[in-house]
């Protein structure tokens, strides 16, 4: 089926962003091509009313700003995270058992876990190296080849399986890799591959943080291709529509695009949510170009609104009593207005009807998710972007099924939706 650009894009992006590493450098690239100049955060910056930069922490997290023409005085801001839930890697991560080299590995984040059973799975992440000549490198790998696969128990060795089997991650997930390999034999590959992408010869592996990924593409399923299955569409698909959203824009207010890594783990590092990357750089960017000194900075962020996007749990036909009957948001209903009183979400009614306002502006449908009151309800990097910053703040998001699964269900039109509202917000001049 022929597709669209935007849709084609995002096809790309999904497959070629295995690690939040990958996501950051693709969304480096686009920016770049649509002109956006990147900023070292350990040099001095220069900065000029309708700059266009990014900047990135720990290759993992990336802020990506457009300054205004005039004063730096209100920022539309979008968040969204690099990271989804997998299997990583230990550090000495070849193990064998039996005839086999097998990789040891930790959870990150809540996955769900059943799904990784019986896949083709290729690695992908980040590896230091010394170098030959002494120095030493960071570099990405993405090993795009079916390389292992944790197979299942057949249910003949195990009759209970489909009443619901618990799963050990220590004993039971190692994926296998090669039959008669040796441990030294991973050190080996590593080497080998790095050869192969880098052409680093006479390397010493010092560290790596490397991911398992599932190798089936994303693509667009269902008779009229209504629906699109990827992996870590939470929260790539917001990342995505952000950076649309920025490219499409007139350019002619302050928006800043904020996507963080270890949403999934808690936020809680110098590139999360949690810490303090996005100050910062607000801080250095007010300097430049707003209202000199706290009081200036203070205005600026009471000025300015964030739209944290993150998936929201799309009702599912199967499991319709899983959401409450109000606030069942459905597949391509258009952007998810997410709500709860405990503030696990940042939405005000202020916020959220700003949002409604922004969507009727874009001809976009809008719902709304609140959890059933007997649920426990999930969080995003709204509320502690919130937190640390004071700004004013809601969370929305593109509804999707099999949240934390290997492969996530969402509906095609919904990206359009969510591009078309948040780009109405990044050139909105009034948002108060
Ligand atoms: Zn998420």
């Amino acid at each position: 089926m022929p597709q669209d650009p935007t849709m084609e894009r995002l096809l790309t992006f999904l497959q070629r962003s295995p690690t939040p590493w990958h996501a950051t450098a693709n969304m480096a690239r686009r920016l770049e091509r649509a002109g956006y100049r990147r900023l070292d955060e350990t040099q001095a910056w220069t900065l000029s009313p309708g700059d266009r930069v990014y900047v990135t922490r720990n290759d993992s997290s990336l802020i990506a700003l457009q300054l205004p023409a005039g004063k730096l005085e209100a920022l539309r801001m979008i968040g969204a995270h690099t990271d989804s839930p997998g299997l990583r890697l230990k550090p000495n991560a070849a193990q064998s058992s039996r005839d086999w080299l097998q990789l040891g590995v930790e959870v990150y984040g809540g996955a769900l876990l059943a799904p990784w059973f019986d896949r083709d799975l290729g690695l992908a992440g980040r590896v230091h190296v010394r170098r030959a000549d002494g120095r030493t490198q960071g570099v990405l790998i993405n090993i795009d080849r079916a390389i292992a696969t944790i197979p299942n128990l057949a249910i003949h060795l195990d009759r209970e399986a489909n009443n619901g089997r618990a799963l050990n991650a220590q004993t039971q997930m190692a994926p296998v890799l090669w039959q008669g390999g040796t441990e030294t034999g991973f050190e080996s590959l590593l080497n080998r591959w790095l050869y192969e992408q880098h052409d680093l010869e006479d390397v010493e592996v010092l560290a790596f943080e490397l991911c398992l990924y599932d190798m089936q593409g994303a693509s667009c399923v269902g008779i009229n291709g209504e629906l699109i299955a990827s992996a870590r569409l939470d929260n790539l698909l917001s990342c995505f529509c952000g950076v649309e959203a920025l490219i499409n824009a007139d350019g002619s207010q302050g928006a800043l695009l904020v996507a963080n890594d270890h949403e999934e783990v808690g936020s809680a590092s110098a590139s999360g949510a949690q810490g303090p990357f996005l100050g910062d750089v607000l801080r250095r960017v007010n300097a430049h170009c707003g209202e000199a000194g706290e009081e200036g900075f203070a205005r600026l962020i009471q000025a300015s609104r964030l739209i944290s996007c993150d998936n929201a749990h799309a009702l599912h036909p199967n499991f319709p009593d899983k959401h409450d009957a109000g606030h069942g948001p459905r597949i391509n209903g258009g952007p998810v207005i997410k709500v709860n009183a405990n503030q696990r979400y940042a939405t005000t009614s202020e916020t959220a009807a700003l949002f409604r306002e922004l969507c009727r502006e874009a001809g976009v449908p809008v719902q709304t998710f609140v959890s059933r009151a007997d649920m426990a309800c999930g969080s995003t990097i709204g509320p502690l972007t919130a937190t640390e910053l004071g700004v004013p703040t809601l969370d929305v998001g593109v509804s999707q099924w099999a949240m934390h699964s290997i492969r996530e269900t969402a509906g095609s039109h919904d990206i359009d939706y969510l591009i078309r509202a948040l780009t109405t917000f990044v050139d909105r001049r009034v948002l108060t």
